[in-house]
This record gives structure tokens, sequence and C-alpha cells, in this order.
């Protein structure tokens, strides 16, 4: 079992009297800096001059000064600029207002796993990376439950720094639901394969190998989307609600069992092996050479291989596609040359969720919720998870952590089994 700590773990009195400086204002920089005021710590906030995120930093009525002014000024320096910036804005601007006895912290390894940024060996060096996306942090420490957060202590130079790291956890919310002692090696590694093997790369390179598979054998481009991506959602969904467990048993018997033989045949030992040799490059820090090289030269096969997937024929017939569907607020993919609409959150989906896979239950009602569309009236739906089901970010750029918006502190009561087969709906 994991060391989990909650607030009788975490003495807010360790940071209350220390100026606490957050570097960014973006997704997770808004929430730390918003949270930790609100719960009665000296916060200031770092940007440079220009940044579109100042004004509304003070608007949000935060201190706001460039990053030079704040490192100096803070004891405790919390980098929530992009990760791909951050070894730049240490170099010019943190390093100097670093002194010994000051905390460096990060929401994510990359920077110090991997050797960017190196801090004097007097500095402690912490990370509390919330496991949810900003606008996710911000929104439960309103609502008074908090989101859980992992901890990792990489430089303990004061012999406090776990207590300390602890204080902020709290003080962003995260010790009402549990924060979680990692590493920054296993943060990181474990970060970068998740994105790459599932999340991310896994994903959607499954999606179009699906989708040209039916494409190639000749069934309609429409189709092959609607049957290899749209459906994809509704799945994630369930299994994000309830595990597994949930997902199967709303789906059903044939599709259950299509998901039991085929699916090992298509992710077989092959892709293992593929997946053995991931991991081998993220931790041997070939990947994190090749991309950091890669940013260095301008981003040149980066930029290629955004363009390229943006023109792909599933993009295309999906954004057609998305057009019947206005509920779908996203709508067009991103343009090739910036992330724009994918950054943005997407609203919940109000209407009708699609059916799973040869579902013959009558159609949904526009206000019953998700789960108990997905049941037929003859059937009892398993309880419901708090909270309902929640839009997340999509990610781009380096490193950053795709973390969803999970409430894992709530367990998903699974059906009794038994009672399946003969309720379910047949076809
Ligand atoms: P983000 O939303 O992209 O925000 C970045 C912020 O940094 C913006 O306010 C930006 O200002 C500012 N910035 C950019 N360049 C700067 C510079 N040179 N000096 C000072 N400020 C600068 O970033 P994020 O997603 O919150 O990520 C921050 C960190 O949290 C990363 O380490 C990431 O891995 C980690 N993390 C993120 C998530 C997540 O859900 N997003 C979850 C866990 C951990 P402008 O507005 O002017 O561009
Ligand atoms: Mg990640």
């Amino acid at each position: 079992m994991p060391k989990i700590y909650y607030e009788k773990d975490a003495n807010l009195d360790l940071i209350r009297g220390k100026t606490i400086g957050i570097i960014g204002f973006g997704s997770q920089g808004h929430a730390h800096a918003l949270n930790l005021r609100d719960s009665g710590m000296n916060v200031m906030v770092g940007l440079y001059p220009g940044s579109k995120s100042w004004q509304q930093a003070q608007q949000s009525g935060v201190r706001v000064g460039t990053v030079e002014e704040v490192a100096r000024e803070a004891d405790i320096i919390m980098m929530l600029a992009p990760d791909q910036v951050q070894k730049k804005i240490y170099d010019e601007s943190v390093a100097q207002g670093l002194r010994a006895g000051k905390m460096l912290m990060f929401a994510h390894g990359f920077n110090i796993h991997y050797n960017q940024i190196m801090p004097p060996p007097d500095v402690d060096v912490t990370m509390i990376a919330p496991k949810a996306p900003g606008h996710k942090v911000r929104e439960m420490f309103v609502e008074g439950i908090g989101v859980p957060a992992i901890i990792a202590v990489h430089q303990n130079a004061t012999e406090n720094a776990k207590d300390v790291a602890l204080a902020y956890g709290r003080g962003i919310g995260s010790a009402k639901a549990g924060i979680i002692e990692t590493t920054f090696e296993e943060e990181t590694e474990t970060d970068l394969f998740g994105e790459q093997v599932v999340l991310c790369g896994g994903v959607t390179s499954l999606v179009k190998t699906a989708f040209e598979t039916l494409v190639q054998a000749g069934y309609q481009p429409e189709i092959a989307y609607f049957e290899c991506m749209h459906e994809l959602k509704l799945l994630v969904d369930m299994m994000h609600e309830g595990g597994m467990a949930y997902m199967r048993y709303s789906i059903s018997d044939t599709a259950e069992y299509g998901d039991y033989t085929r699916g090992p045949k298509v992710i077989d030992d092959h892709v293992r092996q593929n997946m053995k040799q991931v991991l081998q490059n993220i931790r041997s820090g070939a990947f994190a050479r090749e991309w950091i090289l890669e940013n260095q030269a301008g981003r040149p096969s980066f930029l290629a291989l955004r363009r390229q997937n943006a023109d792909h024929m599933i993009e295309k017939v999906g954004s057609d596609l998305r057009g019947m569907m206005p509920w779908l607020k996203a709508g067009k993919p991103a343009a090739a040359g910036g992330p724009a609409a994918a950054t943005q959150p997407v609203a919940p989906v109000a209407s009708p969720a699609p059916q799973p896979a040869y579902s013959t239950q009558p159609p949904p009602e526009a206000s019953a919720p998700l789960r108990e569309r997905l049941y037929s009236s003859q059937e009892t739906p398993p309880p419901a998870t708090q909270p309902p089901l929640r839009p997340s970010i999509p990610v781009t750029g380096f490193g950053t952590s795709l973390d969803d918006d999970s409430q894992s502190t709530s367990q998903q009561q699974l059906p009794p089994s038994g009672n399946d087969s003969a309720q379910r709906p047949s076809f």
C-alpha cells in the first residue's frame, strides 16, 4: 500500500508566515494561487511582462510580479509554467533568487528527473501534483472537497521538506482527499509511459488503425468513424466511473464475449514487447533527450507530425460528422499550427449519449442521466457514483500531465454477480 497523507498529517502553520510564489497563472497556477490564498496564505504570482495571464491574476486579487521579483521574495517557489520553458525561466530568472533553506516545487518531475533544472544543494526540492486539471483543483476546493495529489521529495536540505510540501498540499485542498507519496523518478516515468502507451499514443493509434482497416475493407468511413471513434467516449466514461466491470455490465453479452476473446489477440505479446521497449526508452532518458533536442531545433518533426495527423481522413470525416452533433462543443479539430480548440475544457454533454454497440434499448430521454439511459426498464442500474460525469481537459505540450478529473476517492459499487444474463436485453 502506498503511503497516503491526510489533513491530520499536514500542518498549515509551517507555511503560514511564508511567501509562496507561484510561477505561471494557467491551468494549475491559478488553482494553486487562489486555493492557497483562500487557505490564508501569503501568495504572489510570477509572470513575464506582457503575459496574457497578468491582468487575470491581478483581477482575481493576488499580488503579481515578474518571475525575478517573485523568486527573490518568495520562500517557496512553485514552478507552474509550461514544462518546456521551465529550464529557461529557472536559469534566467529563478536561480538568482534562491537562498539556502528556500523550497523549489514542481507539479511534474520531467525537468528535475532529466537534469534540465539542477538546483543548488542547500534548497529543498519537492513535488505536489494534483491528479486533476487546474479548473477541477479550484472547483473542488471551492466545494470543500479537494482533489487527490501526489507528493515527492528530491532534495531535503532543511530536513523539513516533506512536512512543508504536505502543508502546501493541504493549502490547495488535496489533504482532504489524500496525498500519495511517490518519487520524481516514478512520477515522471509513469506519466510519460501512460501518455505514450495508452492515454494519447496508444488510444489514437488503436482507433486510427481500426478505422483504416474498415475503410480499406470497403466500409464507409462515416460508419467506421462512429464504430471506432465516436462510441469510445461512452465506454471510457463508464470505465472511469466504475471500472471495467461496470462498463462490461452495460454492454451486450456479444460485445463482452468479443472483448474477452478478441481484445488479447489485438493487444498481444508483441504489443507487450513494444510497450517494454517504450518504457526502456523512457527509463534510459532516450525519449527525453530526443524531445529536448527536438525543442532546441525548433520542433521541425513535431510540427510536421502535428500537420500530418490533423490531415488524416479520420479527422476530416469526424469533423463533418460532429457538425451533425451540435452538442459536441469542441466541434472542429485544432488547426495544425496550434491546439486552440483542443486545449479548452469541453462542456458537459447535455444531450443523449450514444447507445452501446448492439443495444436494443429504446431511445434515451434527453433528460435522463447517462447511467439510467444505459439500462432497460426491467434492469436495475448499479448505484451511481458521485459526482456525475465531468469534462476533462485534453493535453498539449511536452511533459504536461494528462491528469484526468477522476474522483478516485469514491468507490463504485459493482453489480452483484449472477443477476445479469437472464435480465440483460438481447438482440
Ligand atoms: P499552462 O496552463 O500552460 O499555464 C502556463 C502559465 O505559465 C501561463 O500563465 C503562462 O502565461 C505562464 N508562462 C508561460 N511562459 C512563462 C514565462 N516565461 N514566465 C512566466 N510565466 C510563463 O500550464 P499548466 O498546464 O498549468 O502546467 C503547469 C505545470 O503543471 C506543468 O509542470 C505541468 O506538467 C503540471 N501539471 C499540469 C496539469 C494540468 O492538468 N494541466 C496537471 C498536473 C500537473 P501566458 O498565459 O501568458 O501564456
Ligand atoms: Mg502525462
